[in-house]
């Protein structure tokens, strides 16, 4: 559940995803990629570990494109590695960025080997790749081909879906996983975090769950869940002002207190699945580490001190761990 920006723009787009990629490198990640649209083909670039390493390659490549899209990736399904990586294909045609998990995984990955695609990566998230193509290969269009394939999809997902054949047009869907639109100068942008485009815009979309927005340079345009066309609000937010100042708090630790709604509501959306927390949720094995544990630390002083020792009266009240406070 890491972080997804894509871009359509009358400028290159190749720098500012990668900015955006920076600014949400505070969410953690293990890998980055970018999938650039240059009309005949499209540029496919990964790296494992730091940004810097993807900003290095394409410093190399110097790729020009006008439509893009990018990813951090926590890995949930296959290990760190540059395959499973982000954006994932089909055929060279799809592209895909995903953020969070396709519970029903296993079984779309069957049919659509059965179907004759081949898998590139152990992902659960390159399956989407397919499924568009797919869809695509019947005679849909894209916003066509998301809807069929999120009547496939169980689970939380942010998708970014660009294909060879359209130059102009990216498109996004959104369930139980963060994603908002944002309008620029001559460019619109999506996002998983809004950090990531405050530099580039004031004005942002809160996309809802099951909507699918399409999105050129000059214009957006938003389905619900139902495939009606909707307005959803414009909300003018100050994001790069707004994460460093005091607003009308007296200070910070004011703000910090009223912003613990919205705090916990970013940590947990897309983590969620139905009514559970979804497994793999702290990365690949991490169900299986948990399971060895035998004693949780945690060290803290001042009002940390304090988080940590609720921390441990609510472990204790969920688990066999008796807490001792020192
Ligand atoms: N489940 C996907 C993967 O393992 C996406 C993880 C993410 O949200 O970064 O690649």
């Amino acid at each position: 559940m890491c972080g997804i920006i894509a871009a359509a723009s009358t400028r290159n787009v190749g720098k500012l995803l990668v900015q955006g990629l920076h600014k949400m490198e505070y969410r953690g990640y293990d890998s980055a990629g970018i999938a650039l649209h240059q009309n005949e083909s499209i540029a496919h670039l990964r790296a494992l570990g730091k940004v810097q390493l993807l900003e290095d390659k394409m410093v190399a490549e110097k790729p020009k494109s006008k439509l893009g899209i990018a990813h951090t990736r926590w890995a949930t399904h296959g290990e760190p590695s540059e395959a499973n990586a982000h954006p994932h294909k089909s055929k060279d045609s799809v592209y895909i960025v995903h953020n969070g998990i396709i519970e029903n995984y296993v079984a779309l990955r069957e049919s659509l080997i059965n179907d004759g695609y081949e898998f590139a990566s152990q992902t659960d998230s390159e399956l989407i790749a397919h499924l568009l193509d797919l869809y695509l290969n019947q005679g849909n269009n894209m916003i066509d081909a998301m809807y069929l394939a999120k009547e496939k999809l169980d689970g939380a997902y942010a998708i970014a879906a660009i294909d060879i054949n359209d130059s102009e047009n990216l498109v996004v869907a959104r369930n139980k996983s963060p994603l908002l639109l944002g309008l620029g100068t001559d460019e619109i942008l999506a996002a998983s975090d809004p950090l990531a485009i405050g530099q580039l815009t004031n004005e942002f979309i809160f996309l809802e769950d099951g909507d699918v927005a399409e999105i050129s340079a000059e214009a957006y345009t938003i389905f619900d869940t139902n495939k009606q066309e909707v307005t959803r609000e414009i909300t003018t937010i100050d994001i790069s002002s707004q994460a460093t100042s005091k607003g009308d708090y007296r200070h910070y630790m004011e703000k910090e207190i009223y912003e613990q709604p919205q705090a916990i509501l970013n940590t947990i959306d897309g983590r969620i699945g139905g009514d559970d927390v979804l497994d793999n949720i702290f990365g690949l094995g991490s169900a299986e580490l948990f399971a060895q544990v035998e004693r949780i630390q945690i060290v803290a002083c001042g009002t940390s001190l304090h988080a940590g020792r609720v921390a441990a009266s609510w472990f204790s009240s969920i688990s066999e761990f008796t807490y001792m406070c020192l």
